[in-house]
């Protein structure tokens, strides 16, 4: 019986686990974990967690006996530190451990701290149950909080704690926030919503220097201003936990390299979700969202079990801000026209390239959310005059 590791036991190795189970390996299945935690969803953490409603039992993946139940060993609490592709060992927990084949579902880890933040008793990182157990006390209402970074993580934290009665501040070092995944339309919203809570955004500006001593009392901006502040959350981006593949030679670019299949560059061992880089479309691509870690480690238990197809995905993201849901279909890279509609329920922004449809932003508008998602799941395109018509209706577009 082949003994399958999966090492990283996030949302991609949580579903590539259950999967290899369910579809009917029979051989142990091992999940290895460097949290405690068992295999939780991350998005709530800078949202229902990060505001307190959820409490981290509603985080699990899985009800607690489900691993149990299916014979799945999750080793948590331990980083794996080394992997052997020849002989098939790995190092948990100072052990060595045996497999006959290996997924590497190892995720991304927040990027370093910026110089002057690091170890500083007031700043705060937003990617694990950990960091938000941490921060949770820290965010009171009438507290001043600069966040570095105009990013999902940055937002969303900024939304929650408008929302609590904290003063937020927002530092994004980009020309505009949200610029490496959503057009200038998309983001003027986010940026209008924000304001209309009272939070401030400053655009193209960094933090340059610090002042206090354990805890930062104020921070100073490129532009030479001051901003005082009780707490700093950084989210300022993530990168792919590369480094055990990188130990033994896999290749790696931007995240560990993988074929349409989810093989990496040694036999026997393949790599899915936030950590993996396929080709898409002709172009190196590594998503980071649920959506893939779900869908990509499927294609991997798959494959492993001899049973594999390529991994061929119409990406879909999604964001929660105040009352708005942003949902993101397809991926915008390379577009060349925007064009945005307004309905009864929220707007849309429809991104074309030479003319074809690439991806949707949704602002409170699940229709053309669904019908954007069901026309790129099927390849097909719709004219920009259409979407520019003054009676667009997306649900037109399903007809025929
Ligand atoms: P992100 O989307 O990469 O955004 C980070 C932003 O911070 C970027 O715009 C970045 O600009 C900026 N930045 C970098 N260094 C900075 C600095 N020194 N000062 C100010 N701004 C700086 O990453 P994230 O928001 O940290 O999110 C991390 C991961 O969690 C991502 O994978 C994200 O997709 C995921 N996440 C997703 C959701 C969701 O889908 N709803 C929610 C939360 C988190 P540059 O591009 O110029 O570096």
């Amino acid at each position: 019986m082949e003994t399958i590791a999966i090492v990283g036991a996030g949302q991609a190795g949580a579903a590539l686990a259950a999967r290899l189970r369910l579809k009917g390996h029979d051989g142990p299945i091992i999940v290895y974990g460097a949290e405690s935690a068992p295999p939780y969803q991350r998005p709530p953490l800078s949202k229902k967690y990060l505001s307190g409603e959820w409490e981290a039992e509603r985080l699990w993946l899985r009800a607690p006996d489900f691993w149990s139940a299916h014979d799945i060993d999750l080793r948590l609490g331990q980083p794996v530190t080394m992997i052997d592709p020849e002989l098939g060992h790995l190092v948990w927990g100072g052990e060595l451990q045996d497999w006959d084949k290996l997924a590497l579902t190892t995720g991304t880890a927040p990027r370093p701290l910026l110089p002057g933040l690091a170890g500083r008793e007031n700043v705060y990182e937003l990617r694990s149950i950990a960091d938000v157990d941490r921060l949770r006390p820290a965010f009171r209402a009438g507290q001043r909080l600069v966040i570095a970074g105009g990013g999902y993580v940055g937002l969303e934290t900024a939304a929650v704690a408008a929302t609590a009665g904290l003063t937020v501040t927002v530092i994004e070092r980009a020309p505009r926030i949200l610029e490496r995944v959503a057009c200038a339309e998309t983001a003027d919203h986010v940026r209008a919503l924000h304001k209309d809570h009272g939070v401030t955004i400053l655009e193209g500006r960094s933090i340059v220097s610090t002042r206090g001593a354990s805890a930062i009392e104020e921070v100073e901006l490129d532009d030479g201003s001051r901003i005082a502040c009780d707490l700093i959350v950084a989210g300022v981006g993530v990168l792919p936990q590369t480094e055990l593949a990188e130990l033994v030679g896999i290749r790696c670019d931007n995240g560990i390299v993988v074929d349409a299949f989810g093989r990496t560059s040694a036999p026997r061992i393949w790599a899915a979700g936030d950590c993996a880089c396929f080709d898409l479309d002709g172009k190196p691509t590594r998503l980071e969202s649920v959506q893939n870690a779900i869908d990509q480690a499927e294609a991997v238990a798959d494959d492993m079990l001899g049973d594999g197809r390529p991994y061929h995905p119409v990406p879909w993201f999604w964001s929660d801000q105040y009352d708005v849901k942003l949902q993101i279909v397809g991926l915008n890279r390379g577009y060349d026209t925007v064009v945005s509609a307004v309905s009864a329920r929220g707007r849309s922004n429809w991104y074309f390239g030479e003319g074809r449809l690439l991806a949707v932003d949704a602002l409170n508008d699940g229709r053309a959310y669904m019908a954007a998602k069901k026309l790129l799941d099927a390849g097909l395109t719709v004219e920009i005059a259409q979407v520019q018509a003054a009676d667009f209706n997306p649900m037109n577009l399903l007809k025929g």
